[in-house]
């Protein structure tokens, strides 16, 4: 396993993006009996690209790592701990340039305490009505309003 592709790549439209195979994250999920499903999200140091934002943990997926093992790899790099979690599903966001962000959906059982490792100021739990409030990294905010418009 290679670290080369964590670099800036340019995609087929002239966008600019991290990660030369793309780009994964996972989106941990707490659904609760009653009540609305929460989302672990975590706000981006000041110093990394889009410093301050909230969005999931996620970065560049490695020469010959899948998409799954990527998520996990970052999560594990940015927050802990990580708790056993079952993935149900991955959506694809397409720049329509070439690049692919992967967010890997996963449920866990509690509302587990996340503290923050690397590159991550702090983490919260937020339903998807709650997450137009905050400052959500562009990428991310995409998928939140794809979320919304679908009525979920
Ligand atoms: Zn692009």
């Amino acid at each position: 396993m290679t670290a080369s592709a964590d670099r800036w790549t340019f995609c087929s439209r002239g966008h600019i993006h991290w990660g030369a195979n793309g780009g994964a994250g996972l989106l941990l999920r707490y659904a609760p009996e009653r009540g609305e499903p929460v989302y672990l999200l975590t706000e981006r140091s000041r110093w990394v690209d889009e410093g301050g934002t909230y969005g999931i943990p996620g970065g560049a997926i490695h020469d010959g790592e899948s998409v799954e093992a990527a998520a996990r790899r970052e999560a594990s790099e940015e927050i802990w701990p990580l708790p056993p979690y079952r993935v149900t599903g991955v959506d694809v966001q397409d720049c329509s340039g070439g690049w692919h962000f992967h967010i890997v959906r996963a449920d866990v059982d509690e509302m587990f305490a996340a503290y923050t490792a690397s590159q991550t100021d702090a983490t919260g739990w937020f339903t998807l009505a709650e997450m137009p409030t905050l400052r959500l990294h562009p990428g991310f905010r995409e998928w939140v309003e794809d979320q919304l418009r679908a009525g979920q």
